[in-house]
């Protein structure tokens, strides 16, 4: 899953409100932004929010809002990176750990940004347990209806993969069964900030598409805000039976690989699906 999404992530960071580059999205590269500094093959926030929660799940330290604070703290001052939005950057520059994180954050945001960190949460064994882990996460920073109901369709949506809930084109309606959101509408058009967009794009391009070569291209297609698109939906994509691991090998051997690049993402990935509850399954 890990090594999926930051793949998804990587790409679609070249495109990125970036509707010029489309006639790039062929799978041949990792494309460099026309704005932004992020070197091709890099991943950004999403992947490195998504690692912060998968290493409290790996750690089996308490859920609460300051091991997830400490964590996504710790996760960006070892390896900071271009990529997060510029005031949340600068909110991490300047503190520092969860202690002063909780004591500092605005948590009134209602955009994508705890929906595409809550892949990994999925791995947890019932709904109910997903969708309250995925709610004290979100809460930490987007503690909004529209901010948390985005998060944990973004949680459920690998859950129901990973537990075999059942076929992808019932996707959307298994999530509506659990969280506010007109989750089996097909997203059409640019995707915008809120979570709920980037979301409800995902889970169309996983309905729609039978391998993640195509989930990839069909994600970056729908242009705006395609590196959480692309995020959310291979990480989904990556446990279901239904689509085919196809993701190109250059795609995988261009994906960064420093510290905390491909070697340290396919590792901690196997740590994280091991904790898969056989016995609910
Ligand atoms: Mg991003």
């Amino acid at each position: 899953m890990l090594i999926e999404l930051a793949i998804g992530d990587a790409y679609g960071a070249g495109f990125e409100y970036a509707d010029e580059m489309s006639a790039d999205n062929d799978l041949s590269r990792y494309v460099k932004h026309p704005r932004h500094r992020l070197i091709p093959g890099s991943y950004t926030d999403d992947t490195q929010m998504s690692i912060a929660i998968a290493e409290v799940i790996v750690s089996q330290a308490p859920w609460t809002p300051q091991v997830l604070a400490d964590s996504f703290v710790n996760c960006f001052k070892r390896d900071r990176r271009e990529g997060y939005a510029g005031g949340f950057y600068d909110f991490l520059l300047n503190i520092s750990d969860g202690k002063e994180f909780l004591a500092k954050i605005r948590p009134d945001s209602d955009k994508s940004g705890a929906a595409m960190r809550a892949g990994p949460i999925g791995i947890f064994s019932t709904p109910q347990k997903v969708i309250e882990a995925a709610t004290i996460q979100a809460a930490i920073t987007h503690n909004t209806p529209d901010g948390i109901n985005a998060a944990v369709a973004a949680a459920l949506m690998s859950h129901y993969f990973i537990y075999r809930l059942g076929t992808k084109r019932k996707l959307g309606q298994f999530l509506e069964g659990y969280v506010s959101g007109e989750w089996s509408k097909p997203w059409e058009g640019k995707v915008k900030s809120k979570g709920w967009m980037s979301v409800r794009a995902a889970i169309t391009a996983v309905t729609r598409n039978h391998s993640m070569s195509e989930l990839l291209r069909d994600g970056i297609a729908f242009t705006g805000d395609v590196d959480t698109v692309a995020t959310i939906a291979l990480a989904a994509g990556s446990c279901s039976e239904e689509i085919i691991q196809d993701i190109p090998m250059h795609l995988v051997n261009g994906l960064e690989n420093g510290v905390y690049g491909r070697d340290y993402l396919i590792e901690l990935d196997k740590q994280l699906m091991s904790l898969v509850d056989n016995k609910t399954s």
